[in-house]
């Protein structure tokens, strides 16, 4: 199927890997023009090589912190109108409520809501205007069923979930779209990273934890980063106009639910 977003262009935010990655890598795929960000330029430039090796497209790199003013003016200033925003930024800690006070909880909504936010307000006028605009938000399967060691990752992105659910309605008659992705388990550093965190305090090797958490799934494995990214491509391209206001779940059917 052709997407029909040949010669478009993105902006990915924390792009350089995992799930954002995925996303500029099926959008690359596509013709898509990749501006890509990331905090850290070493890795950010290594993912940019590959995308402009493997796809021939274009793409720019913005080495800056999502999460602040300063980081999504300078990925505004290489962008400032894109046809797609891919909306994503590393998950807040895992941890107990009690140990979250206000910063804490300014940084996960910070990261996770307001910042999202605020970039979709920068850029949906102009897409608008030009009757295209693809939106596409990061969040988690968290949003359906809370992780108890999450809550602050299931407040901050519930907060977004609730903002875009009403936007989407307001934005769709003139042909821009928005959307959540609803990632489950799937194998990034960040989820290694949580579940050597578990497997420390099980005291329990990190392979061992692994396999375990492995098996654990419905599907029996983990989401891969490129079945994440095509469903992403798929939700930003031509064909999926009539597409909005929705949350897709990728979770290999961990959540138990008739709907
Ligand atoms: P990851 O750690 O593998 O990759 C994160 C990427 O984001 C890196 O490129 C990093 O440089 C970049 N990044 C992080 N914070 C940034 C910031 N403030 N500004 C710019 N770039 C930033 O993480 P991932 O697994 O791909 O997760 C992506 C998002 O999806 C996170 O919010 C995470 O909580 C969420 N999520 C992931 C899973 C999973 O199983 N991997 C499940 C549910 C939710």
């Amino acid at each position: 199927m052709d997407f029909g977003i040949r010669g478009r262009t993105a902006i990915v935010c924390a792009g350089s890997k995992g799930l954002g990655k995925g996303c500029a890598a099926a959008l690359a795929a596509e013709g898509v023009r990749i501006v890509l960000n990331a905090r850290d330029p070493g890795p950010l430039a290594e993912t940019a090589a590959a995308l402009r090796r493997d796809a021939g497209v274009e793409v720019i790199e913005v080495a800056a912190d999502v999460g602040t003013a300063a980081g999504r003016a300078a990925i505004l200033a290489a962008c400032p109108d894109p046809d797609i925003l891919v909306n994503n930024a590393g998950g807040p800690p895992p941890g107990d409520f009690r140990e979250w006070g206000e910063a804490e909880w300014h940084a996960a909504l910070q990261n996770n809501m307001v910042s999202p936010t605020l970039l979709i307000r920068a850029v949906i006028d102009g897409m608008i205007r030009r009757r295209f605009g693809r939106i596409v938000n990061i969040t988690s399967a968290a949003v359906k069923a809370p992780y108890p060691a999450l809550g602050l990752s299931n407040g901050a992105r519930a907060g977004l979930t609730g903002f875009v659910a009403g936007l989407s309605r307001q934005v769709v008659r003139h042909g821009v779209t928005i959307n959540n992705l609803l990632p489950g388990s799937h194998d990034t550093d960040r989820l290694r990273a949580i579940i050597a965190r578990e497997a420390a305090a099980k005291k329990m090797p990190f392979e061992a934890a692994l396999d375990q958490a492995r098996a654990e799934e419905v599907a029996g494995r983990f989401g891969t980063i490129e079945e994440f990214g095509a469903a992403c491509a798929y939700l930003c391209s031509a064909k999926a106009g009539f597409i909005t206001g929705q949350n897709l779940l990728l979770d290999g059917g961990y959540y138990h639910g008739t709907l």
